[in-house]
């Protein structure tokens, strides 16, 4: 059954096609989604072209009138109280079919790869403006901080390679990363 019903969905088939960079931003938002989607369990390789144009609203795959019926959410294991695209199922392999709330696999990317741009674009404008020291700090107060974050925040401040290491958003913070770096201002320079 689930066979069939993927043939029925199945797309048709898109190259990847990763983007060049359109422009001269050296911290383009498309990078970031790469990073994201290059990194989900739950994808099927070959729509990743297609999830990378949804995330850079191109394309809208979890708005549209083709929605599942009951009976395919049942065959695909969904709840059926869901409202859930066609669009959607197609890009998901089966991990991504037993998420309970299979849409936020997708608005998750979006929101960890827009805060992970955030974090960078204002680290690097601190930077310039010659902040050399920062700290990690909880915004939900440690609730939810996943243990790097935890550990991190109990520094002084955060050498270079740890900033990489939380822009590269490797904690594991779900959805995504509660801290956010801190500049550190000396008024007496
Ligand atoms: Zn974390």
């Amino acid at each position: 059954m689930f066979r069939f019903l993927k043939s029925l969905f199945a797309p048709s088939i898109q190259p990847i096609v990763i983007y060049e960079n359109r422009d001269d931003n050296e911290n383009d938002i498309r990078k970031y989604f790469l990073q994201e989607i290059e990194k989900s369990p739950f994808l099927k390789k070959e729509s990743h072209n297609q999830v990378l144009k949804h995330l850079l609203r191109e394309i809208n795959i979890l708005k549209t009138e083709n929605k599942l019926t009951v009976e395919e959410k049942k065959a695909l294991g969904i709840n059926s109280r869901l409202s859930i695209t066609k669009e959607l199922v197609n890009v998901l392999n089966e991990d991504g079919l037993k998420i309970e709330y299979p849409k936020s696999i997708i608005t998750d990317m979006w929101n960890r790869a827009s805060n992970t741009k955030l974090s960078y674009d204002s680290y690097i404008r601190a930077k310039k403006s010659g902040v050399t020291k920062f700290k990690l700090i909880s915004s939900g107060g440690g609730m939810g901080d996943c243990d790097w974050c935890t550990q991190k925040q109990k520094l002084d401040f955060l050498s270079d390679t740890d900033i990489s290491f939380f822009l590269h958003n490797k904690c594991d913070c779900e959805p995504y990363s509660y801290s956010y770096l801190e500049p550190e201002i000396n008024f007496n320079d």
